[in-house]
């Protein structure tokens, strides 16, 4: 009698649901698996036969024929080995009983059972088939545990499996440990001194979605101030959450100290990453370091030292908030919706600005920097800040006045002009003031009599582009809702006009 066992395979981030068909045929003996299984899971065969001969169990002497289904989609994954391995231990018993229990898990030779990656997606997908009961390797347990409304067995061994499967044993369902509250992050923006200004912007960029290019001299904290922007952006729901975790997962990246991601993610690759590593890739898609910093913030630390092929390769993605992976066996989406954070020094040699030191840069070599700063990528980037040095004035001003904007505080802003927003854009299909197009600055961003009177002068004096100008607009509503404001007045053009493109040329 054809056995049938639940479980799943992933495309890119997502999970679908699939069954094991296992069936016997006179004939030669063999081990077929069809079904559009790719290598991984055809060598699920090597392991499989004596993982089960291994645990004291017999192997048929027929011919075994695997059916993945539905046939059609490509499947893939060495989680596949449990599913097919009881498939063929169950044959010849009615296998009725569990159609509401999914099985996945990795088998080694012996019959130990390890853990795979990409758990949470495939679980998220078994629930929405209708799944009630899952079985996976016990190291995978936490990761799966997020989830409500799904019994969650852990199990090390084969044996054990079956046991569930034959229904021997109920299995113990696994509970979620306890987390003692969410960990909180020791970057605080009340530990940088005397960039008041700085931090005035980032808590813009934060409030409405804008890309931020930060341009000052090695050693004036761009990094560090960068590295606080989670700490004042909204706390994740539970549905980022999984999104997140997810993510992580089928990256391979979480473990028993982190089996679900809590806080937003703050990535910063190095300058020598390639594109796969940026966008994501490979022969199973992983996820790059742009789907890494989902729903967080990507940090590109000295824009000057990345390939400017790799650089340009973001833009699109970012724009769309998804990255598009063609293959053969089918295309992968991996979301991309991050908050751009760019860092650059002012000159190759990082001295221009500095009037302690000399800029040993070659004309060309300034002009070459110079492209880059003003080039397609950063012109796509809302904010561009200078960030000065602190230098002892600044510190000692700083230590004089009350003490600096603490996240607490800016974070408190943020969400408030953050409300302003889902309160407007609520069924527009706009999340934020920086994902507005030319339709939604039209709709959204209305100045007030003065606020265009200047708005036009700034146009026509600054000889702004047309990118340029909407870039003010959408910036100015979002200092408008930090004030609360319905219309965009004066000083809400006036402040947006301090983060323009060629603000850092004038040193
Ligand atoms: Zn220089």
């Amino acid at each position: 009698m054809l056995t049938k066992i639940q479980t799943a395979t992933l495309m890119g981030i997502e999970g679908h649901a699939v069954t094991v068909e296992t069936d016997l045929h006179n004939g030669m003996p063999g081990f077929n698996i069809v079904g559009l299984a790719d290598t991984t899971i055809r060598e699920a065969c090597q392991r499989i036969k004596p993982a089960i001969m291994n645990c004291g169990y017999l192997f048929p002497r027929e011919r075994v024929t695997v059916n993945l289904v539905p046939a059609g989609s490509p499947k893939e994954g060495s989680h596949f080995d449990l599913p097919i391995a009881l498939g063929v231990m169950m044959l010849g018993q009615d296998t009725e009983s569990l159609k509401h229990t999914a099985f996945l898990g990795e088998v080694s030779l012996d019959g130990t059972i390890h853990s795979v990656k990409g758990v949470l997606p495939l679980a998220i997908c078994l629930r929405r088939a209708g799944i009630k009961r899952l079985v996976l390797p016990a190291s995978n347990a936490e990761e799966a545990s997020i989830l409500e409304d799904l019994e969650i067995l852990p199990v090390t061994t084969l044996r054990e499996a079956v046991a569930i499967a034959e229904g021997e044993q109920m299995g113990t369902p696994y509970l979620r440990k306890e987390t003692p509250g969410i960990p909180k992050t020791e970057y605080d923006y009340s530990q940088v001194v005397g960039q008041e200004s700085v931090k005035r912007a980032i808590t813009i960029g934060a409030a409405g979605a804008h890309g931020i290019l930060m341009i000052g001299s090695p050693g004036s904290g761009k990094s560090m101030m960068a590295k606080r922007i989670p700490s004042i952006l909204p706390e994740l729901t539970y549905e980022e959450k999984l999104e997140i975790t997810g993510i992580y997962s089928v990256a391979g990246l979480l473990d028993d100290h982190r089996p679900v991601i809590e806080e937003r993610p703050f990535r910063s690759p190095h300058h020598t990453i390639t594109k796969v590593g940026l966008l994501g890739g490979g022969a199973r898609p992983r996820p790059g370091e742009l789907s890494l910093a989902h729903r967080g913030v990507l940090f590109l630390d000295e824009l000057g030292e990345f390939d400017s092929k790799v650089i340009d390769s973001l833009r699109q993605p970012i724009e769309d908030q998804v990255v598009h992976i063609t293959r053969q066996m089918g295309d992968v989406l991996f979301p991309s919706q991050v908050m751009l954070v760019v860092a650059a020094n002012p000159c190759k040699c990082g001295n221009l600005w500095d009037d302690k030191k000399v800029c040993s840069c070659t004309s060309q070599q300034l002009e070459s920097h110079r492209r880059k700063l003003m080039g397609p990528f950063a012109d796509r980037i809302d904010m561009h800040i200078k960030v000065n040095p602190v230098t002892k004035e600044n510190l000692i001003r700083a230590d004089q006045m009350a003490a600096g904007m603490s996240s607490a505080q800016m974070r408190e802003m943020v969400l408030a002009a953050r409300e302003r927003q889902e309160h407007r854009f609520r069924g527009t299909g706009y999340r934020d003031n920086g994902s507005l197009d030319e339709r939604g600055i039209k709709a959204y961003c209305v100045l007030t009599g003065a606020g265009e009177q200047l708005l036009r002068e700034a146009f026509g004096r600054l000889g702004l582009t047309m990118r340029g100008y909407h870039k003010i607009l959408k910036m100015a509503r979002t200092v408008a809702d930090l004030e609360g404001a319905d219309r965009i007045a004066e000083q809400h053009v006036a402040e947006a006009l301090m983060y323009r493109p060629d603000i850092w040329e004038q040193a």
